[in-house]
Formats: structure tokens, sequence, C-alpha cells
């Protein structure tokens, strides 16, 4: 592969939370990083703005409906692609040295596999990827010998904390929880909880999706499952640990009884940058963190039994095969509904259970089989949803 002076970044999902902080982080050292390529799902002013300002070679959008649009746009030099392959074909064809994967949801799966297919390493925040199909992505990045370098903090935090160890010298990963909003509440308690509440995370500003999961600790459910495939552990040698300043992201306990953490201010900036920068480190003064700052860091334990979103996805990392994907596309749909009104906080848990009760043992034996158990979670989740609302009109009526 060709070595470019600057590293040339394509970035997808470039107009979310994680998206506009890569933006950031680029946009501080131009000297090290170019995007080189946007992709998202609609072309809102923010991607073509991005596009612009980092003047890329490719724009893509999955959304069928904005390609008249995008006709339409001062974009004439750059290569860009809109429909539902769109996205595909530009980390397919574009020339970059690092995917960097930030669209949420299980559509970030193909470009991840696309990408390390290529050789090319990938930038990771989109944790579904590796809970949809941890296996194949990891065999993939091996096969290739491209890199899968996580962005989400605990990730990062653990895969910094590893550095220079041995695999088996790991005793127990230790994932940190702020708890989400409700940390003080039982779920039970929650039925009352408007999508503006469960949005408000306590320290971290993130997309919609992410904030939910985060309110009911699925979030954290997933970030054990992100973490046996990225780390190739055991199930059991993940522990969640609350931790409610955000400070510290995520430790390793070793086998000699010692302990690595890694710890700043919460900002996403830091391990975007750290991503991008593998592996070098590039001194920055984008986060700064002041020791005095912090004078009581606490660890508690954390309960699972007392949050089902957490449950289900463990449980679903001891079934293993599909079901993990299926748990995520159900997630996906379940959290969409709540967004729209349709269902409550508390009901999330209730349509993931019934698409994973029925769900077969199935093995990952490739990724079509992945990408079919997404498709038959999706529509088992819309028929769940179905019957619910008709339920809801008719005590209405
Ligand atoms: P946002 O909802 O803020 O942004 C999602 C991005 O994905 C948008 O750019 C959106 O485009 C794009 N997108 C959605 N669907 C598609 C699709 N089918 N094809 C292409 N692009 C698509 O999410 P976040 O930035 O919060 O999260 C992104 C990922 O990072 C998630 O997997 C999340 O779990 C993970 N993560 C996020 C953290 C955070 O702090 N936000 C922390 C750790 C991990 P458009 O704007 O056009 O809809
Ligand atoms: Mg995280």
């Amino acid at each position: 592969m060709q070595r470019h002076a600057r590293k040339r970044i394509l970035l997808i999902g470039a107009t979310g939370s994680i998206g506009q902080s890569v933006q950031s982080v680029v946009r501080t050292h131009r000297d090290r990083f170019q995007i080189v390529g946007v992709g998202a799902r609609k072309l809102s002013d923010g991607l073509i703005a991005a596009a612009k300002e980092f003047d890329a070679e490719s724009l893509a959008v999955t959304d069928e409906a904005d390609a008249s649009v995008a006709q339409r746009q001062d974009l004439s030099t750059r290569d860009w692609l809109a429909g539902s392959q769109a996205v595909l074909q530009q980390v397919e064809r574009a020339d970059y040295d690092l995917l960097v994967n930030a669209v949420v949801g299980n559509a970030g799966l193909e470009p991840t596999m696309i990408a390390l297919g290529r050789g090319r390493s990938v930038a990771l925040a989109n944790k579904e990827t590796l809970v949809a199909a941890g296996p194949l992505v990891m065999a993939a990045a091996t096969a290739t010998g491209a890199q899968v370098l996580p962005i989400d903090s605990e990730h990062s935090a653990i895969f910094q904390c590893l550095l220079g160890e041995m695999r088996d010298s790991i005793r127990t990963i230790w994932l940190t929880t702020s708890g989400g909003p409700f940390w003080e509440k039982s779920f039970s308690d929650l039925q009352s909880v408007t999508p503006d509440a469960a949005l408000g995370h306590p320290t971290w500003k993130m997309g919609p999706k992410i904030s939910v999961d985060s309110a009911t600790l699925f979030n954290k459910g997933l970030e054990v499952i992100e973490a046996v495939r990225l780390f190739g552990v055991r199930p059991e040698q993940v522990q969640i640990v609350a931790h409610r300043q955000s400070v510290v992201h995520s430790m390793v306990e070793f086998n000699d009884g010692s302990f690595k953490a890694q710890w700043s201010v919460p900002d996403m900036r830091l391990p975007i940058l750290f991503a991008l920068s593998y592996p070098d480190r590039v001194p920055s003064q984008i986060v700064e963190t002041r020791l005095q700052d912090f004078q009581r860091l606490t660890f508690e334990p954390v309960a699972s039994e007392n949050f089902p979103c957490l449950q289900l996805a463990l449980h679903a990392l001891q079934r293993g095969g599909t079901t993990p994907a299926a748990l995520s596309a159900a997630d996906e749909l379940a959290v969409g509904a709540f967004l729209n009104g349709q269902i409550l906080f508390t009901e999330i848990p209730q349509v993931i259970e019934s698409v994973l009760k029925g769900w077969p043992d199935e093995s990952l034996s490739s990724l079509q089989t992945v990408l079919d158990a997404d498709r038959r979670a999706r529509t088992a989740a819309g028929k769940v949803l179905a019957v619910h609302l008709r339920k809801v009109e008719n005590r209405i009526c």
C-alpha cells in the first residue's frame, strides 16, 4: 500500500456525534490527517459542509431520495454516490489508509468487512460491527493484516492498557459504566421516562440510539460482547463496574494482581485521536485533564439482574452464533419505536426478548448468514411492534 505523508481517512457516519468529533480532531491536526471521503445516510447540510471543508474526493449517501439533490450541489469535482449501496461502493473503491466507521447500527458491518478485506485498517466506533459478527471481523483482519482500532472509549482504554502485554496475562477486564441517567432508580419505576429524559446522559453527549442504550445499560451489554470479540477473552473475564465520574475509561487486571487503567476527562476526541494516530501518539492539547479536578473516584458493583436489557445482551453472548446480530437489530427497532413515542421505555427489553425467544441456534458461518439474521430479526421486531400498536389503538378506541 502506498504511504502518504498525511494519513488519508475515509469517514463514514460523518455527520453524527462521533463523525463530528472526528472532523474536529482532523481540523486540529491537519498536518497529520486528511479526510478524503465522507459518507452518511442523508445529504444533509452538515455532510455537504464537511465535503467542502475537507475538500473530500468522494461523497456517498445511502438515502436513494437524495440522489437528485446531490446532482444539484456544487460538488462536481468529487466522486459522489447515492443509493443503498453507495457507502459500500465508496469503501470498496476510494483510496484511503484508514476507514473511520462512525455509522450507527448494524449498517456499519458491511463497510468494516469491505475495508478489512482490502487490507485497510478500521478505526471502529460502530460497536454493532463486532457484536453482530465479531469472529468474522477479527478473522478478516487477521487474513489481510489490517487492524481493528477501537474508538469506543472503554475499548480504547483496554487496548492501550494491553500494549506490550501478553493476552494470557489478563485476569479480568473491568469495563466502567457511568450508570446512565437512571442509575439511582429501579427499572420497573421507569415507565413514564420520556425520550428527552433518556437522551440526557450525565457525562457524554452522544447520538440518540447510544444515549437510549446507555440509559437501559444495553450499551454496556454490547460493550461486553465487543470486548470479548476484540480482545479474544472469555465472557467471564469481562466485568462491569460503575464509575459515576466517567474519568477512568476502563481497566485491566493482570494475573499477578496488578491493574492498569487509562483515564482523562470524558471527551471522545481523545480515543479518536489515539485510533487515528496509532501506532504513534500525536502530541496534542485537544483534551486537557487536571488532576486536582478529581479528588474522589468511586467504583461500585453493578447488579446486572436489575437491568433487563443488559441481561438480554449477556444472554445473547452466551448463546453466540447469530443471536447477538438479532439482539442488536431488535434493539435498533425497539429504540426507534421508543424515540417515536410508540412504546414505553420499559417495553424496550420486551421487544428484544420477543425476537430472541424463538431465535434458532445457528452458527456464524459467513457474512451472508449475519445479514440474513439481521433482516429476519428486523422483520420479527416489526411484527412485535405492529401487534403492540394494534393493542394500544384498541385500548384508545
Ligand atoms: P449518530 O446518530 O450521532 O450518527 C450516526 C451517523 O451514522 C450519522 O452520520 C448518520 O447519517 C449515519 N448513518 C446512519 N445510518 C446510516 C447508513 N445506513 N449508512 C451510512 N450512514 C448511516 O450516532 P453516534 O455518532 O452517537 O454513534 C455512531 C456509532 O459510534 C454507534 O455505533 C455508537 O454506538 C458508537 N459510539 C458512539 C459514541 C458517542 O459518544 N456518540 C461513543 C462510543 C461509540 P445521517 O446524519 O445522514 O443520518
Ligand atoms: Mg463506550
